[in-house]
């Protein structure tokens, strides 16, 4: 397995955030010279980053550090479940080190340890892409603006397992920014536990940017990427006050218009009861005033029903909210209790065949608004980025599609396209979900 260049395997599992810390650790290990091999038995060491988020999350990255042992044997786990060492290793004895969630110095000094660099590596003369490596495609990319979160939901445990708020400097989120679009990344997307929350931790510090000074705060942030030409789009805020600030700079095309608002509820005993933050925010006043100000805007959000406690009022309560609401992309998940929240605590759980006969029921709901806002484009003429083509058809998406989560933009014919081009299409057809078109003209490739 080992040759004079040192090989890395890495396996990586769970969501956007931990996504953003692979590429960290990669982009590291490969600026010091190691060589990212896809295969095990290739590696002179795996590092399997990890997910505990849920308790299917938990059991796939136990068995993904179990296939690595049994496949390569030399095998450093890290990510949220690393703060769970002991069971990984009563479980996995062999494993070489164990570190948490963005410890990533602690997993490549792990690395050193096991594989140590090639003495001869000149980071300033290897080639290393300058916007670090990216596990998504080329054109878009992930912008993790902090880490941890100050909130205290009862049915999460994030906070137990990524500590408190931490912003990161925002000279260096826009400078990472910047070299993303540099090296031809079309839309940025920014993430993090609270994303209105960026800021608060630092009491919104002054920090500098291009030789000016930009404030730590989510205004300023958006402002400041609004300059540089891409899509940006934001995810995981809360609807604050201080939110209605940014949707003027959707309206004037800076940033996308599209919020990701992860609500769970409308009823204010659950809301109460899931100790969500801005639960006392009056949404739907606020909803309407950000349709005022910029009418394309898309809202997208997740709830969770039959969470403990959650009478047939509350979920009726729910279903009126949404009718009221006409949000535009919505995901929904039945409840399922989390080794370690406060919300296990609760009483009046609500059996697994209610919960299911209200996800149905959200579900149906939710489909008549979406296919009903969708079929309303039919006609316009939208602008799209296009993720994938074949000999027949590209798939694209528009300002209102998030990669992986939300809807495409289907393109039939074969139109010269390729990932990342940007183009304007008219809308031809629509379903629950999707919108099919063609092209009405091509912006950019
Ligand atoms: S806002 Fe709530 S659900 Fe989100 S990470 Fe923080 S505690 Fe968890």
């Amino acid at each position: 397995m080992s040759s004079s260049t040192p090989t890395v395997g890495f396996v990586s599992l769970g969501c956007p955030k931990a996504l953003v810390d692979s590429e960290r650790i990669l982009t590291q290990l490969r600026t010091e010279g190691y060589q990212v091999v896809p295969d095990y038995d290739g590696a002179d060491v795996v590092v399997v980053n990890t997910c505990g988020f849920i308790d299917s999350a938990k059991q796939e990255s136990l068995d993904a550090i179990g296939e690595a042992i049994k496949a390569n044997g030399r095998v450093i786990v890290t990510g949220c479940l690393g703060v769970n060492e002991q069971t990984i290793r009563d479980l996995h004895p062999s494993v070489l080190a164990v570190t948490g969630p963005h410890q990533y110095e602690q997993v490549v000094n792990a690395v050193h340890q096991a594989a140590p660099p090639k003495k001869d590596h000149n980071p300033y003369l290897d080639l290393v892409p300058p916007q670090g490596i990216k596990l998504t495609p080329r054109h878009y990319a992930y912008l993790k603006i902090s880490e941890g979160c100050n909130h205290r939901c009862s049915f999460c445990i994030i906070p137990s397992m990524r500590g408190d708020l931490v912003s990161r400097p925002v000279g260096e989120v826009l400078d990472e920014a910047e070299r993303l679009v540099k090296a031809g990344v079309r839309e940025l997307l920014v993430i993090s536990q609270d994303t209105s929350a960026y800021g608060v931790d630092t009491k919104y510090r002054m920090g500098f940017w291009q030789g000016r000074p930009v404030k730590t705060r989510m205004y300023e942030l958006c402002e400041a990427l609004g300059e540089l030409g891409v899509w940006t789009r934001l995810h995981y805020v809360y609807p604050y006050p201080h939110v209605d600030d940014v949707i003027p700079l959707m309206a004037d095309g800076k940033i996308l218009p599209y919020l990701d608002i992860p609500l769970q509820h409308s009823s204010p005993s659950v809301l109460k009861a899931m100790k969500r933050p801005a639960h006392q925010e009056k949404t739907l006043v606020r909803i309407r005033r950000w349709r005022d100000i910029c009418p394309d805007i898309t809202l997208r959000s997740t709830f969770i029903v039959g969470f403990p406690g959650e009478t047939e009022n509350d979920f009726n309560h729910l279903l009126d909210w949404l009718d009221e609401a006409q949000l535009d992309r919505v995901g929904c998940f039945e409840y399922s209790p989390v080794e370690g929240a406060a919300a296990n605590a609760l009483g009046d759980h609500v059996p697994d065949s209610v919960k299911k006969e209200r996800w149905e029921r959200f579900m149906a709901k939710q489909q008549e608004i979406s296919t009903a806002k969708l079929a309303a484009k039919i006609g316009r003429e939208i602008e799209v980025l296009v993720d994938f083509v074949d000999e027949e058809s590209a798939i694209a998406r528009s300002s209102g599609d998030a990669p992986e989560i939300d809807g495409l933009v289907h393109i039939d014919g074969d139109y010269g396209l390729r990932p990342g081009d940007m183009l304007k299409v008219r809308v031809e057809h629509a379903d629950e979900y999707d919108l099919f078109a063609s092209p009405s003209e091509v912006l950019e490739g």
